[in-house]
């Protein structure tokens, strides 16, 4: 396979119009870096069988390729209707309660008490996707009178979403966990958890995932925008989750927080994926609106590590035609020169580590005399996401003998993942790094690479050592 001719990830969801093995092949070759699996509408042989799809694709390949399980998290629901759906007008009065009898236009069941108990006079109540607004009047121990403020149709077990209460709700139900448990028995590499409300949400999934993934806060709520820095710091990666966020937010803050929250991440060195709608249209058109392939490319200006498809690839009639469309984008605005006054005017400043300084080192070198790449020797990648954070202007080879550091490694912004054993000395760590940057096409001969690594060697954590190499012309590329 050519190497990838840009920096930014692309995320694609699978489903009924992708995951066969024919179309998982051809959804990477087309550009898929991360696939990601939505738990909403996987059960759990489903989930057994594509994995299985993507690990014996991975292996033909050659090429670590990440798999990311995304659990749906508590999702509130109405009960039912006498009618299957009521029209509620606006200012009329609706009431909200435990009963299970088929609701009417003047109430309906909604089985969460602890929303009851969460919510107080003024609260704002949105029902299917935000398109009924309610207003809250008066609370009971079983109930809640409300306004009807934006009025519409309203069907059976639509959803609910409380913006402005955080809910005491337990971010992992007894589904999520189950779901869990069992994509962490198969190995998957991340674990992307729903309605995060705070820092204490992404602790818990942490602390059952104990290093067997990383861990993705999805943005969703805007409980979550009040603690963000310490969620960021707590989680492995984060999802600007743009579907629920707009939402429970006014919708025109949705970029305004896009921005800020990928700013916030690539400043803690943890990568963003900017998710949702990013080419709606292309669920069934071939090609986007120009509206769409600006949101992309403002995506990637703004320096997220990935980009993501959702329904676009999992359930629409376009799965590799928006794959081709976002890889296209994406190299269009990196060869933008504006690209990378964009990135280099939020850089970040190296905090006070060794990997830090090291990898602040290895971009100053490639700024001021031209290498062709760096090459980074990473056992539990976090070297590798150092190397990312400082988003240097040439691609970062991330060398690893743990695949799970590979995979894990691929959603980060610009770096190109090699399962390779640890350098056995010092010869052998810059023969290695010129071979195998000329072979995967990153250096040729001649070119010159930064190199980094740890002495004593395959030691985690102890970068310590920069090189600077020449590719030559009798490197043995074979080996
Ligand atoms: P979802 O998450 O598709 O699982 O709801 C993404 C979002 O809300 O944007
Ligand atoms: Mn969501």
């Amino acid at each position: 396979m050519q190497r990838r001719q840009r920096n930014v990830k692309i995320l694609a969801t699978l489903g009924p119009a992708s995951n066969t093995p024919e179309m998982v092949d051809k959804l990477f070759e087309t550009g898929v870096d991360v696939f990601r699996i939505n738990m909403s509408h996987t059960d759990h042989d489903g989930l057994a069988e594509i994995h299985g799809v993507l690990r014996d694709m991975e292996a033909t390949k050659g090429r670590p390729i990440a798999i990311l399980v995304d659990l749906q998290g508590p999702k509130l629901r109405i009960g039912k209707f006498e009618k299957g759906d009521v029209k509620l007008k606006a200012g009329a009065r609706f009431r909200l309660d435990l009963d299970k009898t088929p609701g009417d236009k003047t109430r309906v069941q909604l089985p969460h008490p602890e929303i009851f108990a969460a919510v107080s006079h003024g609260a704002t109540l949105l029902l299917d996707d935000g398109r009924i607004r309610l207003k809250v009047d008066a609370v009971g121990a079983d109930h809640i009178e409300t306004d009807v403020i934006v009025g519409g149709t309203l069907s059976n077990k639509k959803g609910v979403n409380v913006p402005d209460t955080p809910l005491p709700l337990v971010s992992l139900s007894a589904k999520d966990r189950a779901d869990l448990d069992r994509a962490l028995d198969l190995g998957v590499d991340w674990i992307a958890i729903s309605f995060v409300q705070r820092p204490a949400d992404v602790a818990e999934t942490k602390k059952i995932v104990s290093g067997r993934a990383g861990v993705m806060a999805k943005i969703e709520k805007p409980a979550a925008l009040d603690h963000l820095q310490e969620i960021i710091e707590l989680s492995d990666a984060i999802m600007v989750a743009r579907g629920d966020l707009g939402v429970e937010l006014p919708v025109e803050q949705v970029p305004i927080w896009q921005k800020r929250m990928v700013y916030a991440a690539r400043r803690a060195g943890r990568p963003v994926v900017v998710a949702t709608q990013m080419l709606e249209s292309m669920i069934s058109s071939p090609m986007p609106t120009r509206a769409e392939v600006s949101d992309v490319s403002n995506a990637i200006y703004e320096g997220a590590d990935a980009v993501m498809l959702s329904a676009e690839s999992a359930a629409g009639k376009y799965p590799l035609e928006a794959v081709g469309m976002m890889n296209r984008i994406a190299e269009t605005v990196e060869a933008d020169p504006a690209y990378r006054v964009g990135i280099d005017m939020q850089r970040t400043e190296p905090e006070p580590t060794t990997a830090d300084a090291m990898m602040a080192a290895a971009h100053s070198v490639t700024e001021t005399i031209g290498v062709a790449s760096i090459v980074c020797y990473t056992t539990s990648g976090s070297t590798g996401l150092r190397a990312s954070r400082e988003r240097p202007n040439v691609p970062i080879l991330a060398f690893t003998p743990v695949p799970a550091t590979a995979r894990r490694l691929s959603i980060a912004w610009g770096v190109h993942c090699v399962l390779t054993e640890d350098a056995k000395d010092f010869d052998d760590m810059v023969g290695r790094a010129c071979r195998i940057a000329r072979r995967e096409g990153f250096a040729s001969e001649g070119e010159r690479i930064v190199v980094s690594a740890g002495l004593p060697f395959g030691t985690p954590g102890a970068t310590n050592m920069l090189r600077i190499a020449r590719v030559g012309r009798d490197d043995n590329l074979s080996s």
